[in-house]
């Protein structure tokens, strides 16, 4: 058979590469990165360039099941729309919910996102983007008026200083990075600092690493604004013209951050470390200022966020090239996702629960009969209103909340309860699954077909090259069958992922909708050839600007009412849990290099598995020998909330008291005990994010 190539986009992760995939009639042979792709330049990292070893035929789920017993499509389709009609005539459409995923496509997302807040109306619809960048949304929203990322990747070629602030990009983000690498390379003055509790693989390009004390991002933040108006090194033209808020901003770094010395012995680091730091941000006006989930990770995330973008609208940093506020997305599809509403409280195309207005506009253009009129349930309060039976059935679609979410055995003890679980998966076995009351087997990479938009808000198109394998089906037309059983047939009569997308960019459009700066609307007539061939392209795109906008705010004009930025007044909070005499180990959580989530996919590659096979719990030397522990040996973490399995590994490169520990391996592999059941379902009160960089957990040898 001849083989076929090619371009579609990475599902591993935000930065969103382009790849050639060779393939046969029934899978992806070989891979390459696309040179054509902006996003890679042609690059590909280790999980990248091994995508035809993870995806395939085998492992997939390959057949509906209802109770446990194999069905053919219709009569699933029927027993589910059965299902779901009695629930809610008995107790209400705000009895049923969603928890998507970052994996899925916005095609997937805009006609799940109608479907439940426009047609059954209710708006539970959160997904696991939740737990990834949230934050930074409420924080975007809060300083610009919109959820607006305003860089480039392009602007790593031109910045003089780059500040990762809670990124491991080097195993995270590997291509930017290697961009990072790239333009320190081409460039020795370009000054490179990382700011993260761990000594991780990204310090290798680092001039200056601050380990500082996990939570005192916001008061290393807050220093540096006080820093930035004591030295004279404020933008002052450009607060008074484009910004409002500055002096109580300052007025609250002043009175928490105002003396360096007090701040680094608080955030526990050097003081000249702080003062080069301070210096470098206060000298260089080409600033990028990359942050990832150690900030966006924490109950108070959303400041966090802000204090960072504060210190750019001071100086006017933002809008130029080589200079801003750079949220690195986790998922390939964060933040496609939070363009057409995916989150509990968004409606699409930007528009929130916030304004009556929106909900009227974004009804009549679905002509909607049971718009949903507040925003419903975050994640964490979604899986607490099922565990109290407030919520009877819950859909799960690509994602694997039994591993993931914090508190994971709760959420196992509501899943548990829950009366109808409806999960749409591609693999056979995931913990999640075993809970289905209505299995569906979905389509995965290489046969959907469809959008994503990654951390630079470029849109590319993820092709579906081999038929999906047994009777797997593309979520969008799981969840438009269903809604024509539901009586939704005319708002759901989609011919192809093209068709849904045409609808997302009119809706972005409708009523001038720009006026919060999402808008696609020039992508609204593209043709089915159109959109097939589609390049990527960053929004907006916009008659106005028909070719896609690299950066945002080049104008000086925000979405908020004034038209002007907002700096906000930031008091820097402690994370929620602190160690203790019962648990006196910090534990923070994250990726590693060669994996992707739950290891659903990635854990099927032998050569994924070299750089870490088994799950493991980094420690500072002094602590293993305070706990009696040894390299490579086994060990136990555990609190009141559940315990987590590893092999020791002793490292400097850790702080003492704290413990890493990956996110990756699930309750399969090690029997009991994932790395969510010993996080507390603490959350960040403005964005809903769970606190997963900082539980607490006492240690024992095995
Ligand atoms: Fe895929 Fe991310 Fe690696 Fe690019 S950097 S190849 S998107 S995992």
């Amino acid at each position: 058979m001849a083989s076929l190539s090619n371009q579609t986009t990475c599902p591993y992760c935000g930065v969103g590469c382009g790849v050639s995939a060779t393939t046969n009639d029934q899978r992806v042979i070989a891979v390459s990165g696309d040179g054509e792709h902006p996003a890679n330049r042609g690059r590909l990292c280790v999980k990248g360039s091994a995508l035809h070893e993870t995806t395939g035929p085998e492992g997939r789920l390959l057949t509906p099941r209802v109770d446990g017993q194999e069905h053919d499509w219709s009569v699933t389709l029927d027993t589910l729309a059965t299902r779901l009609e009695a629930i809610i005539r008995q107790h209400g459409p705000g009895s049923v919910a969603m928890y998507l995923s970052g994996q899925l496509l916005t095609e997937d997302y805009y006609v799940a996102n109608k479907l439940m807040k426009g047609f059954i109306g209710s708006a539970h619809v959160d997904t696991n983007s939740r737990l990834c960048m949230s934050s930074t949304v409420v924080g975007y929203k809060r300083a610009f008026g919109g959820d607006l990322q305003p860089c480039s990747y392009e602007d790593i070629d031109h910045a003089e200083l780059m500040v990762l602030v809670g990124s491991n990009a080097a195993w995270n983000h590997p291509i930017l990075y290697q961009r990072m690498v790239a333009a320190k390379a081409a460039n020795p003055a370009v000054k490179v600092v990382l700011i993260d509790p761990r000594r991780t693989a990204t310090a290798d390009l680092a001039d200056l690493h601050l380990a500082l004390k996990p939570g005192s991002d916001a008061l290393i933040f807050n220093a540096i604004l006080a820093a930035l108006a004591e030295r004279g090194a404020l933008d002052k033209a450009y607060v008074e013209s484009h910004t409002e808020g500055f002096e109580a901003a300052l007025e609250s770094a002043n009175t928490t951050a105002g003396n360096l010395a007090d701040v680094a012995r608080k955030a526990d680091v050097p003081l000249a470390d702080l003062e080069q730091l301070v210096e470098w941000f206060c000298t260089t006006e080409r600033t990028l200022t990359f942050f990832s989930q150690g900030v966006n990770q924490s109950s108070s995330g959303t400041d966090k966020v802000n204090s960072i973008i504060n210190c750019h609208l001071a100086t006017g940093r933002l809008g130029r090239p080589g200079m801003g506020p750079f949220s690195l997305t986790g998922q390939p599809n964060a933040m496609g996702g939070r363009e057409v509403g995916g989150l509990a409280n968004q409606l699409a195309a930007h528009m929130d629960f916030s304004q009556a207005e929106f909900i009227d506009r974004v009804g009549r253009f679905w002509q909607a009969p049971n718009m949903a009129q507040q925003e419903g349930y975050k994640a964490i309060p979604l899986f607490e209103a099922i565990e109290r039976g407030e919520i009877k059935a819950v859909w799960i679609m690509a994602t694997n909340p039994l591993v993931s979410l914090p508190d994971a055995n709760r959420v196992r003890r509501a899943l548990e309860k829950c009366e109808l679980v409806i999960i749409s998966e591609c693999m056979a076995h995931t913990d999640t699954l075993e809970l289905a009351d209505i299995v569906l087997p979905a389509s995965g990479w290489s046969e959907k077909n469809g959008t994503v938009t990654n951390s630079e808000r470029r849109i590319s198109r993820q092709r579906g090259l081999v038929p999906p394998p047994g009777e797997a089906k593309h979520d969008w037309w799981i969840i438009c069958e269903l809604a024509k059983r539901l009586g939704f047939g005319q708002a759901f009569d989609y011919a192809s992922p093209a068709d849904i997308f045409r609808e997302h960019a009119r809706l972005s459009g409708f009523e001038n909708n720009r006026s919060r700066g999402f808008d696609i609307s020039a992508l609204a007539e593209l043709s089915d050839a159109g959109y097939d061939a589609l390049k990527p392209i960053q929004w907006p795109v916009h008659k106005q600007a028909p070719e896609g906008t690299p950066r945002l705010f080049a104008d000086g004009h925000f979405f908020t009412p004034s038209g002007k930025a907002r700096l906000l007044p930031i008091t820097p909070q402690a994370p929620s849990q602190q160690p203790d005499s019962e648990y006196p180990l910090l534990v923070n959580s994250g990726r590693i290099r060669d994996q992707w989530h739950t290891m659903t996919r990635t854990g099927r590659a032998a050569r994924l598995l070299q750089h870490h096979a088994e799950p493991f719990i980094e420690i500072h030397p002094l602590d293993a020998k305070r706990f009696k522990v040894t390299h490579l040996q086994l060990a136990e973490l555990h609190n009141e909330l559940g315990r987590y399995l590893g092999r020791i590994r002793i490292s400097d490169q850790q702080r003492q008291g704290e413990v890493f520990i990956p996110m990756h391996w699930t309750r399969q592999f090690t029997q009991e005990g994932c790395s969510g059941t010993l996080f507390a379902p603490m959350v960040d009160p403005l964005s809903g994010q769970p606190e997963s960089k900082q539980g607490r957990a006492d240690l024992r040898p095995l």
